[in-house]
């Protein structure tokens, strides 16, 4: 009956010793094999001079269904409102298993704001986190709905480009780093320019996100050697 029988015999034992157990969390084991959430109350009492337990079972299903949908809306960073780097990934991950399926071409970019420690240097803190969020507001509004864009570390952004072939990425990404080149951003009068520098690679048939991730942030660290403010594709 109980999917786990080892969290009821504890559970059984507790209800026997305290004769209560109250709003607990339980999957059930139902005739099919599937195993359902359910919320379960339990009391003991005396009937007809013997002790007694009473079960309630409330079905979980619906609610377990929207607590994981909420879990996964919730799977944004704070700050950029981008996704979170264990959502990006997961994206990804369905993608990659997706493209290779149908032979489809995936591109895979990492972005790095160029010299950023020194505008939180110059202008403090809360002035890079506008820096970040002008950026990534930036990247949202200019790449399409179906690219995703993750926050991978603190000034470094991940970018998944689905159906794209590397040239066309590069395209995008080159596009995306002219308009953050020209964006101007006025702190107490100051104007803040910033550029980035971007890897970009295509996902090959079967490879793994980190491996591919990786090679894009070889590329990155080429565009940085490079003089910054620029997009290389690998
Ligand atoms: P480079 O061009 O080589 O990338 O130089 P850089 O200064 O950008 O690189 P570095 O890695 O030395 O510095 C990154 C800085 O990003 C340091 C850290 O203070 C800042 N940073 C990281 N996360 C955040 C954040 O959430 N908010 C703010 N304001 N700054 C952040
Ligand atoms: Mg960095
Ligand atoms: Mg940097």
């Amino acid at each position: 009956f109980f999917a786990d029988e080892n969290e009821w015999a504890m559970l059984f034992e507790r209800l026997v010793k305290e004769g209560v157990v109250d709003a607990r969390a339980v999957r059930l084991r139902t005739r099919g094999g599937q195993t359902p959430w359910s919320l379960l109350n339990a009391r003991t009492l005396m009937l007809d001079d013997r002790p007694t337990g009473v079960l309630t079972l409330a079905d979980l299903t619906e609610q377990k269904r929207v607590e994981e949908r909420l879990r996964r809306l919730a799977a944004r960073d704070e700050l950029t409102d981008t996704l979170s780097r264990g959502r990006f990934f997961e994206v990804v991950r369905e993608e990659l298993s997706r493209a290779a399926r149908y032979s489809r071409p995936v591109a895979l970019a990492m972005l790095d704001l160029d010299h950023f420690k020194s505008v939180n240097d110059r202008f403090g803190h809360r002035a890079g986190d506008d820096v970040l969020r002008a950026i990534a507001g930036l990247m949202t509004r200019g790449l399409r709905t179906q690219d995703q864009i993750g926050r991978y570390g603190g000034e470094e952004f991940a970018v998944m480009l689905p159906e794209t072939p590397l040239d066309c990425a590069r395209d995008v990404l080159e596009r995306t780093r002219q308009a953050i080149a020209d964006l101007r951003l006025d702190f107490g009068g100051h104007k803040i320019g910033i550029t980035v520098s971007v890897g970009v690679v295509s996902t090959l048939k079967g490879e793994s996100i980190e491996a591919a991730l990786a090679r894009a942030d070889k590329a990155l660290y080429r565009a940085k050697g490079a003089g910054r403010n620029r997009v290389v594709a690998e």
